[in-house]
């Protein structure tokens, strides 16, 4: 079996060669490229049964329907989200689409707690003055998170883990979700999401990007929330209303925002680097504000968990090739 791995980087191959070698008469071949998958790469795919994508990838309409007409039967998203794949035509085209559900949950909820405490400790701030010998404390006052509250949004694997740890630090947590996660009943009071915005200190977003919460954090629910919140999001860019974002930060309702995912996020703003792109880009916008911290979608970049997302993948591979069933099915 043949897998075109599309926006390779050097940690990707690296981490797969490993689980290849690690394996056993696996009879799967990976070719690496550099090209993110689109329509205008799909046809690269052409003699491989497989594709190999990721979370910026277009795995749109057009880009399946390439896939199709070069006989690639499936889709490997080495990632948990799917937001970006057309399930419709992949069902319509016969192509299976398998993802890595849950690789390390503690590595993104970890990366969420970071965000969360050096916004609120201005750490970004505080490195750059001492590095320039400057050692006063003036814009460096934060609050304490024991004995706050912690409003998480979204309790599955990530959420969930993102209570444990807020929990940890001695916060009252509260969650909203559509299905309530029995695991957390002990410590975990659910409530509605109004009363969430309304009463949390610290708000972190675990949910996953659908019609129901696109653009979820927009400038009414931002209005509900009390001033000097912390917002955190490390799950999808369009959670959140930049533009309400930008008009919240402005009226000083946030003590700090950290971002992991932004909406430009599939553009390459910084990495294109144009002035243009730069002056027209919400998230060099957002980056002016004192207060924001962003990072680039960097929550599961850990050791362990790309040790799982290339374990895991390439037993979605293999259960492809045994026509097996598997929970990791996308439908
Ligand atoms: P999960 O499926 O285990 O949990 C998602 C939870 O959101 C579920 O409990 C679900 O009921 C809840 N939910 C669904 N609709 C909701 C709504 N309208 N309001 C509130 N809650 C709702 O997913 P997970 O593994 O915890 O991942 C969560 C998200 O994290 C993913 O969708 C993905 O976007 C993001 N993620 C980011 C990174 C990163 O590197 N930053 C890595 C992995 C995943």
């Amino acid at each position: 079996m043949k897998i075109l791995f599309y926006d390779t980087k050097n940690y990707d191959r690296d981490s797969f060669d490993a689980a290849l070698k690690k394996a056993e008469n696996n009879h799967i071949e990976i070719e690496y490229i550099k090209s993110d998958l689109d329509p205008r790469t799909a046809a690269l795919a052409e003699g491989c049964d497989a594709v190999c994508a990721f979370v910026s990838s277009d795995v749109g309409a057009k880009t399946l329907e390439i896939l199709h007409e070069k006989k690639v039967g499936l889709v490997l998203m080495r990632c948990a989200g799917f937001n970006n794949v057309d399930l419709e035509k992949a069902e319509e085209y016969g192509i299976r689409v398998m993802r890595v559900p849950g690789y390390s949950p503690e590595a993104v909820a970890e990366h969420a707690i970071a965000l969360a405490l050096a916004c609120n400790r201005r750490l970004y701030k505080a490195y750059n003055k001492v590095r320039e010998n400057d050692f006063s404390l003036s814009g460096l006052m934060g609050f304490n998170f024991y004995e706050k509250t912690a409003g998480i949004i979204g309790t599955g694997k990530i959420g969930a883990s993102m209570c444990r740890i807020c929990q940890g630090f001695g916060m009252q947590v509260i969650a909203y979700d559509v299905y309530e996660n029995p695991a957390l009943k002990d410590f975990v009071e659910y409530v509605s999401l109004d009363r969430l915005l309304q009463e949390s200190d610290l708000i972190s977003l675990h949910c996953p990007l659908m019609d129901s919460t696109y653009h979820l954090i927009n400038i009414d629910t931002i209005k509900k929330m009390k001033d000097g919140v912390i917002l955190v999001n490390t799950s999808r860019g369009a959670l959140v209303k930049t533009d309400d974002l930008i008009e919240g930060i402005r009226m000083h309702k946030f003590a700090g925002v950290g971002l992991d995912v932004y909406e430009e996020e599939t553009q390459n703003v910084f990495e294109d680097r144009s002035d243009e792109i730069l002056e027209h880009s919400t998230t060099a916008r957002l980056l002016s504000f004192p207060n924001v911290m962003i990072t680039s979608h960097q929550g599961f970049f850990t050791k362990e968990a790309l040790t799982a997302i290339a374990e895991t993948t390439l037993q979605n591979a293999r259960d492809y090739l045994n026509g097996h069933s598997s929970q990791n099915d996308v439908k």
